[in-house]
């Protein structure tokens, strides 16, 4: 199984000043999935996104992304990967498409074709007629959906999103789930953190539940609805900190 697995991780472990945040991790993502990454805060969720898009080493254990090893071939495993983080990353005081053309250049896309593929990305998340207004003008949902053109600039195998629904409200929420459909549609496997019960349990294809560094549920996530999800969240979580 292991050799087909876009993502590979075995035995991943994350400490920092000896204190283990992940332990001995073993888990494996196929092309195609959508994985909903739940857990307390403090249970590791984003260590993991930034461990696994090269952002920060692992103590212990392998990481293996499309066949590239992490740490030695972080360049070949960024280049698969699209990132949005809690922090937007984008420049306040640049328009839209002056933050999309900066971040393309520095995946060394450039000229007509990268003008024509903002356009476009730009039109994907409903921010076309507002391309050219600053950053900063931006509401959170609008930063939001920038993120992710920006995340798909290059084309990326993998979206990672941490906690992408914190501060939205109703629409910019809708609006976010028809952008991370697409982008599932499109072939692409998505990894997602969140504390969005309701969206975790009828969005992604499998919900995988950190608690205390180690795996606690893993599973389909056909046939949950919010209920369920939020028992077994509950089971999970208190059985592991009643220990
Ligand atoms: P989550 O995203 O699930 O809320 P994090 O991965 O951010 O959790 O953090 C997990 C634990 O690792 C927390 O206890 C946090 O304080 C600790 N941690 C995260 N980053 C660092 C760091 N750079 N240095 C020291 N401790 C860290
Ligand atoms: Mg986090």
């Amino acid at each position: 199984m292991s050799e087909h697995a876009l993502v590979d991780i075995q035995g991943l472990v994350k400490a920092y000043d000896l204190l283990p945040i992940l332990r001995k991790l073993d888990l494996t993502i196929a092309r195609g999935e959508f994985v909903a990454l739940l857990g307390p805060n403090g249970s590791g969720k984003s260590t993991l996104i930034r461990l696994l898009c090269g952002l920060s080493r692992p103590t212990a254990g392998l990481i293996r992304i499309g066949g590239w090893e992490l740490p030695k071939e972080s360049a070949a495993v960024r280049a698969q990967i699209g990132l949005v983080s809690h922090k937007p990353l984008l420049y306040d005081n640049l328009s839209a498409i002056e933050n999309l053309q900066f971040f393309g250049r520095l995946y060394n896309l450039s000229g007509s074709g990268l003008q024509a593929h903002i356009q476009a990305m730009l039109v994907k998340v409903g921010l076309a007629k507002r391309g050219h207004d600053l950053v900063r003008t931006y509401s959170r949902g609008m930063l939001q959906r920038l993120s992710i053109a920006r995340a798909l600039l290059h084309n990326p195998d993998i979206l990672m999103l941490d906690e992408p629904y914190t501060g939205l409200d109703q629409d910019a929420s809708t609006v976010l789930d028809g952008l991370l459909k697409e982008a599932h549609a499109d072939g692409r496997t998505i990894l997602m953190t969140t504390h969005d019960l309701p969206r975790a349990a009828v969005l992604p294809t499998r919900v995988i539940i950190l608690s205390r560094g180690v795996i606690g549920y893993d599973a389909s996530a056909s046939g949950l609805d919010a209920l369920s999800l939020a028992q077994i969240y509950a089971n999970v979580t208190s059985m592991v900190s009643a220990r």
